[in-house]
């Protein structure tokens, strides 16, 4: 018994001794080798897949985590495999939402909806008010031998595209509202003129009734055609070296008989401001600007045009001596159709699309509006044009 106890612990030291983390090191027994030899090629194997599922989850970690879109992978029970940083700001959560059930992480009913019809019909989409902004959340089950394995969500931002899609509406309806009103009044006044219901002293009133709001029609159309074309981008407008004071001086000549008849006095003063810039644009700047100030302005007033270089800038400035916007309108007087007095601004021949266009045609020319005013006192707008572009 001592003796094959001794030599059945000698001969099993070895194995128990025997080094698995290197298999080939060991050189004990013969008869082991091919095992020893299979061992180790399985772990070279094993160490390989788990190198390359590292590889591959770092690699998805780096593109997810720079995506602007957020995705979240789910299992079949709804609990967060995985989210990338975007979806997880938008749900306001962190990673450490893995492993927690979507509904608990979130609970906009959108979402449960979503998740329910995904079960259902395999993808859906859905427009979720998330983080602020609206975002296109599209779901999609992903199938292994025909049973849900689990949920791709996938969180797209299109708050921009809703907000142009609500704008283009509002443009629409406002149009529509601007050229209806016009008309109404000319073809009333045609109307009593053909049956004979207008006294022959007040047909000059009618027809310039009618000559206005023709005028102000023509107006009208011709500023929302200004503004399609600058919403298109105006490539076919090119830029050229223009000089500033030289735009300046023919729009106050254009304007000169208006203010006159307004008793205003223009005047334009400064230096020649030369950059690359699209003269047609620059013209609709300064006489927008211009023809503003003449209009809101009171009797025997005055406007005042500068234009003169500041380091890389040159430099537009419009100061008026009239009625001035009250603080709470001055954000909101660039927007398209927006007025301050809608009846007074259509009393005096104003589309609402002046600044629209002004703002437009800057930001064409990466320039900077400033506006001061004083309730009362008068406006001064103030364009910084970069001379590099
Ligand atoms: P409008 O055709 O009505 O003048 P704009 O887009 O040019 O349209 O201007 C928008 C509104 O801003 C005007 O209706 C007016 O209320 C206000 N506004 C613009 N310029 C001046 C100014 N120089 N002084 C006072 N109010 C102004």
């Amino acid at each position: 018994i001592v003796l094959a106890s001794r030599l059945s612990k000698k001969i099993v030291k070895p194995l128990n001794e025997l080094n698995l983390e290197e298999p080939l090191s060991n050189e004990e027994y013969d008869e082991l080798s091919p095992l020893l030899k299979r061992i180790d090629t399985q772990q070279k194997q094993i160490r390989w897949q788990k190198k390359e599922l590292e590889r591959k989850q770092s690699e998805f970690k780096t593109v997810t985590e720079g995506m602007a879109e957020g995705i979240v992978l789910l299992n079949s029970e709804g609990e967060i495999l995985s989210i990338n940083r975007a979806a997880a700001e938008l749900f306001g959560t962190d990673i450490f939402a893995v492993g927690q059930n979507i509904l608990s992480v979130n609970r906009n009913p959108a979402l449960t909806e979503l998740l329910h019809k995904a079960e259902k019909s395999g993808h859906t989409e859905t427009v979720a008010e998330l983080g602020g902004g609206s975002y296109q959340i599209d779901a999609s089950t992903v199938l292994s031998n025909g049973e849900v394995i689990g949920t791709v969500l996938l969180l797209l931002d299109v708050t921009e595209k809703i907000k142009s899609e609500q704008l283009r509406q509002e443009f629409t309806a406002n149009v529509s509202h601007e050229l209806k009103t016009p008309l109404h009044t000319i073809s009333g006044s045609a109307e009593l003129m053909a049956g004979g219901m207008v006294k022959p002293e007040d047909i000059p009133e009618f027809s310039r009734r009618i000559f206005a709001e023709t005028r102000r029609m023509i107006q009208l159309v011709d500023d929302i055609i200004k503004l399609s074309h600058l919403d298109e981008g105006a490539e076919d407008m090119k830029r050229e070296e223009t000089d500033l004071l030289h735009i300046a001086e023919g729009v106050v000549q254009t304007l000169q008989p208006e203010a006159k008849k307004a008793g205003i006095t223009l005047e334009l003063r400064g230096e020649q401001a030369v950059f690359s810039g699209i003269p047609r644009l620059l013209s609709s700047i300064v006489y927008n600007l211009c023809d503003n100030a003449i209009r809101y302005n009171r009797r025997d007033g005055s406007v005042s045009v500068e234009i003169k270089n500041e380091k890389d800038f040159a430099v537009l400035t419009v100061s008026d001596t009239g009625i001035g916007i009250p603080p709470e309108h001055r954000e909101r007087i660039f927007e398209r159709f927006y007025r301050v007095d809608k009846s007074h601004s259509r009393e005096i021949g104003g589309t609402g699309l002046g600044l629209s266009i002004v703002k437009h045609a800057a930001r064409l020319h990466n320039a900077e509006i400033g506006l001061q005013s004083v309730v009362d006192g008068g406006t001064t707008v103030t364009v910084r044009f970069p001379k590099t572009v």
